[in-house]
C-alpha cells in the first residue's frame, strides 16, 4: 500500500546532421548495409575524428531550449565495451563535462476533471555522443550480421532528474521533448527509425522513504511501449518487495509481444567503462559569441507560439494548443489566417477540424495536404463574403480534397452561389404563400409547427440557394403578414 514510483528518463535523440559526428560518411537512414561506413566508422588505425560543427550546433541549442547552462568547455570521452556493433571498442562520448548542464521542461498533464495541471521535471544534463551500429538477426542462419551505417551519427542522450512519478508523466515528457526536438529542427523525431529512443529508470519506494532501487529498461522506441515498460516494471517491483525479495540493480529489455520486461545483464559501473578523455580530440570551447548567435536563432517554440495565437487570434486554449503541435500546421494556420482575410476562428475549426479530420482519414499530414493553404484560404473567403453557406462549404471542400478543383470554380461548376440578394428571396416566399392558402392560414391560427413546411418550400423554389439566415428572417415576416 502506499507505494510510489521514482522515475527518470534517458532520452537518445538522433541529430539530424548530413554526416556524421566525427567524420564526412552520410548518415541518411536506409542505405544498403556498411555502404556509409568510413574509416573512421570502422575504427580503423591511423584514423582521426573531427567534430561536425553542425551536431555541436544543435546540441546547443537544445540546452538554450530547455534553460540549461551551454558549457563553455567541454570534453569528450572514451566509453569503453566490447560489442560488435562497435568496433573501436569505445564509444565517444561526453562524462564529467558535457556540453548541456541543468535544465528543465514544463510539462502538462489531465487532472482527470478536464482541465490539466502543471509539472517541472528537471532535466540533468545532456551529452553528446555517437551512435553504434546495428546487429542484424534476421536473414543469416546460424550467424549476426553488422550494419555499420547507423555507427558514428550523432546524439544527444538527455537525461533527466529523477522527477518522474507515473507512467503518465513519463509519457506526457516525452511527448514534450519530442515536440521540442522536432520544433527546433534538431531531430527528425521518427521514434519507428529509431532516431528518438529512450531509456526507463524505475524504482519504487513507500510514500516518505528515500529511493528504492532502480531498474532501467532499455531502448523502449515507442511511447506506448514506455508507458507499458513502466507500469509493468512498477507493478513487478512492488510485487518482489511485498513477497520479501529484493530489487537488483540490472538493465532489462521490454517485450512489446508480452507487455513484460525481462532481466537483459547486470548494469555496469561507470568505472566499469574506464572512462577517459578522448586524446584524439580537443576540448571544445563554446564562446558567449557563439553562444548568443544561437541564441538568437531560435525559433519560436511551442509554448510561445501558443500563447500568441490565444492572445492575437482569440483562439481557445484548446485550439491553440492542436494548432501548434507542430511547426508546419502553425504555419499552415497563419498562412490560412493571411490569404483568407477570415475570422481566425473560423479558419481554426476549419484547419483544426475539417482539415485534419479529413487528412487523418486519407492518412496524409499536413505536409502532404492536397489542399494547400492557399486553397482552402479561396474557400473561406467564399465563407465570410457570403457567397456560400456553411453545408455548401462543406460540400465545395469535399470537392477540393478530390482534386477537383479551386474554391470558386467548384461553387460555380456546381451551382452553390447563394442567393443573398433579398427581393429575390422575398419574391420566391411570396409565390410560395401563394402557391399554399390552406397552410397559410392554419399557420396563422396558430399551427406554428408549418414554418418548417414554409421554410422547406421556400428553399425549394430557391434550389436551396437562398441564404438561410435571410430566408427566415424574411418567412417570419411575410407569413406575419
Ligand atoms: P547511469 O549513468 O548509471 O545511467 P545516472 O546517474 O546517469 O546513472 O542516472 C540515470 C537515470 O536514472 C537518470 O535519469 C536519473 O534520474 C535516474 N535515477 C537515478 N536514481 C533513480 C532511482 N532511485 N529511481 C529511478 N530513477 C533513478
Ligand atoms: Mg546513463
Amino acid at each position: 500500500m502506499n507505494w510510489e514510483a521514482v522515475i527518470g528518463l534517458e532520452v537518445h535523440c538522433q541529430l539530424q546532421t548530413k554526416s556524421k559526428i566525427f567524420s564526412g560518411a552520410a548518415t541518411a537512414y536506409g542505405a544498403e548495409p556498411n555502404t556509409q561506413a568510413d574509416g573512421v566508422t570502422l575504427g580503423f588505425p591511423g584514423v582521426l575524428p573531427v567534430l561536425n560543427g553542425e551536431a555541436l550546433r544543435m546540441a546547443v541549442t537544445f540546452g538554450l531550449a530547455v534553460g540549461a547552462e551551454v558549457a563553455e568547455r567541454c570534453v569528450f570521452a572514451r566509453k569503453h565495451y566490447f560489442y560488435p556493433d562497435l568496433p573501436k571498442g569505445y564509444q565517444i562520448s561526453q562524462y564529467e563535462l558535457p556540453i548541456v548542464g541543468k535544465g528543465k521542461l514544463d510539462i502538462e498533464l489531465d487532472d482527470g476533471r478536464g482541465g490539466v495541471t502543471h509539472k517541472t521535471i528537471g532535466i540533468t544534463r545532456a551529452h553528446m555522443e555517437e551512435d553504434a551500429g546495428k546487429s542484424l538477426h534476421e536473414n543469416f542462419s546460424g550467424a549476426t550480421g553488422i550494419d555499420l551505417n547507423r555507427a558514428g551519427t550523432p546524439l544527444i542522450e538527455i537525461v533527466s532528474e529523477p522527477d518522474i512519478r507515473t507512467a503518465q508523466e513519463a509519457v506526457a515528457y516525452l511527448k514534450k521533448l519530442h515536440q521540442l526536438v522536432v520544433y527546433l529542427g534538431i531531430c527528425d523525431g521518427n521514434m519507428q527509425e529509431g532516431s528518438f529512443r529512450c531509456d526507463a529508470n524505475v524504482s519504487v519506494r513507500r510514500k516518505g522513504e528515500p529511493f528504492g532501487t532502480r531498474t532501467e529498461t532499455k531502448n523502449v522506441n515507442s511511447f506506448r511501449y514506455v508507458e507499458k515498460a513502466i507500469e509493468y516494471e512498477i507493478q513487478r517491483q512492488i510485487e518482489v518487495i511485498e513477497g520479501g525479495g529484493k530489487i537488483i540493480q540490472e538493465t532489462r529489455l521490454f517485450n512489446p509481444d508480452t507487455g513484460e520486461t525481462k532481466s537483459m545483464r547486470v548494469k555496469e559501473d561507470a568505472n566499469d567503462y574506464r572512462y577517459f578523455p578522448d586524446p584524439d580530440l580537443l576540448p571544445i570551447v563554446c564562446t558567449p559569441e557563439y553562444i548568443a548567435a544561437i541564441r538568437a536563432s531560435l525559433p519560436e517554440l511551442p509554448e510561445a507560439k501558443r500563447a500568441r495565437f490565444e492572445r492575437d487570434y482569440g483562439l481557445s486554449p484548446y485550439d491553440a494548443k492542436t494548432l501548434v503541435s507542430s511547426r508546419e500546421l502553425a504555419a499552415y494556420y497563419e498562412a490560412v489566417v493571411k490569404a483568407s482575410g477570415a475570422e481566425p476562428k473560423l479558419c481554426a475549426n476549419w484547419v483544426a477540424t475539417n482539415l485534419l479530420g479529413a487528412l487523418n482519414k486519407i492518412g496524409q499530414d499536413i505536409d502532404t495536404s492536397p489542399v494547400s493553404a492557399d486553397a482552402l484560404a479561396g474557400l473561406l473567403k467564399r465563407i465570410a463574403d457570403k457567397t456560400i453557406s456553411g453545408n455548401g462549404a462543406k460540400e465545395v471542400f469535399e470537392a477540393m480534397l478530390a482534386g477537383e478543383g479551386d474554391a470558386d470554380s467548384i461553387i460555380k461548376a456546381k451551382g452553390l452561389v447563394q442567393i443573398t440578394d433579398e427581393s429575390a428571396i422575398v419574391k420566391a416566399i411570396e409565390e410560395v404563400i401563394a402557391k399554399n392558402p390552406g397552410q397559410l392560414a392554419e399557420y396563422r391560427a396558430g399551427k406554428d409547427k408549418l414554418f418548417g413546411f414554409f421554410v422547406g418550400q421556400a428553399m425549394k423554389a430557391t434550389q436551396g440557394k437562398a441564404n438561410p439566415d435571410a430566408l427566415n428572417r424574411l418567412l417570419k415576416e411575410k407569413l406575419a403578414g
